[in-house]
């Protein structure tokens, strides 16, 4: 959608134009128009559909919009700044300082960093009785030592983590600047959060402490993360990891040999895992399986003292991927037990898979309000919602039943995960339009400051 004037349309564009409460950018005009079409295959409920068109009619939520087209280039420059700040697992403490002090800066009631090094601010609504949490993740994939910084060529922007997720949290903040400048007021209390411990190892840590038992556990969650406008994850893809360690007591490859061999072990696991998963996985909910690294071994010629594996399970069903880490944790068993038997001396290896990794599974209904209101103001902007899986830190409370949705950045990003990753300043405002709106949906209107 470009800023300039709209198209001359249909006389219903007037009568919109007459709705406004000053004369708006073309981006809101668009946003009016696309209502006005027939939504696509991922509907919204009409009410809900009314629901954002009332919205947008409205001058407060119209101005902060425009707003978060105005902050573009201060949106551009705070990546960057960002994105230069590293942030690897374990290790988002200092991006956390910066994204804290940006929370006062633009306006947050109250902000703390609580014990798992989650970074939250708080707006307080008019009635508080909800408490809506917004957020994204402060760490990357890219672990300590890596040249973070940023090279621009026009408006992309190369550098690791730039999309992934430091772009959500430019979203998370640019949406708290709109609000606070356009002196919009919610009903219920907003959470603007830094997650940590979102990426690999981290294993979703920031969000399991913010909803344990007695945590913060907001009533609603809104993440930011993934490419685009049109992809609204409802569907958490769980995932167990293990890292399996053999050991043994290692020794000459010659002298010893016949001493029980932990990478013989190993092989014949990973041989026992992949025969009854194959077939486990050939049919039923999609579910995979992924022996994704392994090492061990002194040299050539000895005989290890340690064989180990880093091995990756995932499944849209959360009693698929109970069934196939059952199946895995045998195989491990198995193939240890086989080993020892056909040892000719010295004592019996040991196997220590050791989980590194539990993110939950879990599906939430279409029809949930929150769901709603997401296909209705993603439409709201002639975009198709669809909605996805996938493992985002909003897998916690959908595995509780919590209503939750993963949203897109917006821009164009490529390369996530890897050193060559990018992003496009193409339209990327709209991804905060966008995530305003929803969040102000949900969290209820309560008009202007007063
Ligand atoms: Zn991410």
């Amino acid at each position: 959608m470009s800023s300039t004037a709209p198209p001359t349309a249909t006389p219903t564009t007037t009568h919109w134009r007459a709705l406004l409460p000053r004369p708006t950018t073309g981006a809101v005009m668009l946003l009016l128009m696309a209502l006005a079409a027939p939504l696509a295959a991922q509907e919204a409920a009409p009410e809900y559909a009314e629901e954002i068109r009332t919205l947008l009619a409205n001058p407060t939520v119209s101005s902060a919009l425009e707003l978060a087209e105005e902050h573009d280039r201060w949106a551009l420059d705070l990546l960057i700044e960002l994105t230069e700040i590293p942030a690897p697992p374990f290790m988002e403490d200092v991006r956390g300082e910066r994204f804290a002090e940006l929370l006062t800066e633009l306006g947050a009631d109250s902000v703390w960093t609580d014990e798992e090094g989650n970074v939250i601010g708080l707006r307080r609504g008019t009635t508080g009785d909800r408490a809506i949490g917004f957020g994204g993740h402060l760490d990357t994939v890219f672990p300590e030592g890596t040249d973070v910084t940023v090279r621009q060529v026009g408006d992309t922007l190369f550098a690791p983590g730039v999309g992934d997720d430091t772009r959500g949290l430019v979203v998370v903040l640019s949406v708290l600047r709109a609000l606070e400048e356009a002196g919009l007021e919610t009903e219920d209390d907003l959470l603007f959060v830094g997650v940590v411990g979102e990426e690999g190892l981290g294993d979703l840590r920031g969000m399991k402490h913010i909803y344990r038992e007695g945590g913060l556990r907001p009533d609603v969650w809104v993440e930011v993360d993934g490419g685009g406008l049109s992809r609204l994850v409802t569907m958490g893809l769980g995932s167990v990891r293990y890292r399996v360690t053999f050991e043994g007591p290692g020794g000459h490859s010659w002298g010893a040999f016949g001493t029980a061999n932990p990478a013989h072990a190993m092989s014949r696991a990973v041989r026992y895992f992949q025969d009854v998963a194959d077939t486990l996985t050939r049919s039923g909910p999609r579910t995979s399986y992924n022996v994704g690294r392994i090492g061990g071994g002194t040299s050539v010629n000895s005989v290890p003292f340690e064989s180990w594996m880093e091995v990756d399970m995932r499944s849209e069903s959360p009693e698929s991927l109970a069934r196939i880490e059952e199946v895995f944790l045998d195989a491990m068993q198995r193939a240890l037990e086989e080993e020892n038997a056909l040892r000719r001396e010295g004592p019996s290896l040991t196997v220590d898979p050791a989980k590194i990794g539990d993110r939950p599974s879990g599906e939430l209904e279409p029809s949930l309000p929150l769901i709603q209101r997401a296909l209705a103001s993603t439409s709201a902007f002639g975009v198709d919602g669809e909605l996805g899986r996938s493992s985002t830190d909003s897998n916690v409370p959908i595995a509780l039943g919590i209503p939750a949705v993963t949203i897109g950045r917006g821009g164009i990003g490529a390369n996530g995960h890897a050193p060559d990753e990018y992003w496009v300043n193409r339209e990327a405002y709209l991804a905060v339009q966008r995530a305003l709106l929803l969040v102000v949906a949900e969290a209820g209107f309560a008009g202007p400051v007063s």
